[in-house]
């Protein structure tokens, strides 16, 4: 199971550093916990990774990190193709150079997917050839893959996918790729459990509710719950 902590744009280093002293009071057990702070809240830190990152060692590019920034903290975890990246115009094709990039690097990669409303109310069958789309130039046989599927309409608004729309996509992302599979859109502590027990879920990306550290380890401690509750579970990571 796992649990990442998408900031976004909030929280100094300060407070992200007193976050992971107080995250880490918990014992995580078996479930993989990841934060991605701000830029400029990087630091080592098994835990966390990168918001964002541009396919370079360094360089030309005003406003970027690149791969010499990320390694001054030892930062090899990324999240690439969130949603919020896309409607500031990533196109695929740069999103995919980027996965390439930091694939060869080795790093461990939370890759985005989601399909916007007007797709999602024509159907799963039309979701899921948007997301195919999304897939492009993205090697989802990686195994340092993380695949979070986050309905863009899902995603801030308060209101998650159903638990019948994520089970019906996630069943059709499990025939394109064997990578952990997470949700990610509006998950809050009074629908993780049930979301954390849909077959083909294997953890959740989150972001409001994850600014609250003590609602996030609450949010932990019921993924070690469910590992052991259910049996099809208790391999994955
Ligand atoms: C996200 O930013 O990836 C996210 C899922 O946000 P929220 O939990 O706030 O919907």
């Amino acid at each position: 199971m796992i649990v990442a902590a998408n900031f976004k744009m909030h929280k100094t280093r300060k407070e992200t550093i007193e976050y992971l002293t107080e995250l880490k009071k918990i014992d995580f057990e078996n479930v993989k916990v990841a934060v991605f702070p701000p830029f400029t809240a990087l630091i080592e830190d098994e835990l966390i990774g990168a918001q964002n990152a541009y396919p370079a060692k360094n360089g030309a590019f005003t406003g970027e990190i690149g791969l010499e920034q990320l390694r001054e903290f030892n930062i090899k975890r990324v999240l690439l193709g969130h949603s919020e990246r896309r409607f500031l115009n990533e196109s695929q094709e740069f999103i995919a150079k980027k996965f390439e990039f930091y694939k060869n690097e080795g790093f461990e990669i939370f890759y985005c997917v989601g399909e916007p409303l007007e797709v999602r109310k024509k159907g799963i069958e039309e979701v899921i050839e948007y997301i195919k789309a999304q897939f492009e130039g993205i090697d989802l046989e990686y195994d340092k893959l993380i695949i979070a599927y986050e309905p863009v309409w899902a995603i801030g608004t308060g209101v998650s996918a159903s638990e019948e729309e994520i089970q019906k996509t996630h069943l059709k992302l499990r025939e394109l790729t064997s990578s952990p599979l997470l949700y990610g859109g509006s998950v809050k502590l009074n629908n993780i459990e049930n979301i954390l027990k849909i077959k083909n879920v294997d953890g959740v990306l989150v972001g409001s509710a994850s600014l609250d550290v003590e609602v996030f380890k609450q949010m932990i401690v019921k993924a070690k719950e469910i590992k052991w509750l259910c049996k099809e579970k208790r391999d994955l990571l």
